[in-house]
């Protein structure tokens, strides 16, 4: 039963709406067909919290890891009870709500292969200009964004991002979440 507000066919579609965080994870969890378990953690509570359910998500990371070195029966062995533990079915049964932008930034930095984190805490500053570049985020806007980057002010950075993909020149919220990131994106793109 569907009691979210978005469906597994729609993640594609609205992963414009995904801050950059999500994005990097998305597409690695799509080229690799496999996240470890702090890039899981990070995203799977995010799609948790923009309405995937517990079956959709248990869909969703199953249809993709066995396109990897997992087959149905590992899945459903090592990563399943993961999937249904983040949505309180297993374990002592908590509720674990999505990471916000703090803990992200805060604990359990990414090392070689992760792909979870913030990328404007995380990335180096060269590969976060790349990232943006490729996002066609323009040469001002990225120096802007790399400025308050080194600044320290990763969510402003973050938020200037948001302006400059959204097309709003003076957001009215102040960021500290992914799933807000998110909800302001549906708002302006009309979602
Ligand atoms: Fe994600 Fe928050 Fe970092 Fe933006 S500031 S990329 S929403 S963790």
């Amino acid at each position: 039963k569907n009691v979210g507000k978005i469906s597994l066919e729609q993640i594609d579609s609205v992963r414009k709406s995904f801050p950059l965080c999500m994005r990097q994870l998305h597409q690695a969890l799509r080229e690799n067909h496999h996240l470890r378990h702090g890039g899981r953690m990070q995203y799977g509570l995010f799609l948790k919290g923009i309405g995937i359910s517990l079956e959709q998500a248990l869909q969703f990371w199953r249809s993709e890891f066995i396109r990897g070195k997992v087959d149905a029966d590992k899945f459903d062995k090592a990563y399943a009870y993961g999937i249904r533990h983040m949505y309180g079915k297993e374990g002592k049964r908590a509720d674990y709500t999505p990471y916000s932008c703090m803990k992200v930034i805060l604990s359990n930095p990414p090392s070689q292969g992760d792909h979870h984190g913030c990328p404007f805490r995380h990335s180096d500053p060269e590969l976060l200009k790349q990232k943006l570049q490729f996002y066609k985020v323009s040469p001002s806007s990225i120096t802007q964004i790399l400025e308050l980057v080194k600044g320290m002010h990763f969510q402003l950075a973050c938020q200037k991002y948001f302006e400059v993909t959204h097309n709003v020149e003076d957001s009215s919220f102040s960021l500290s979440h992914p799933n807000q990131y998110f909800i302001e994106s549906q708002k302006v793109l009309g979602g």
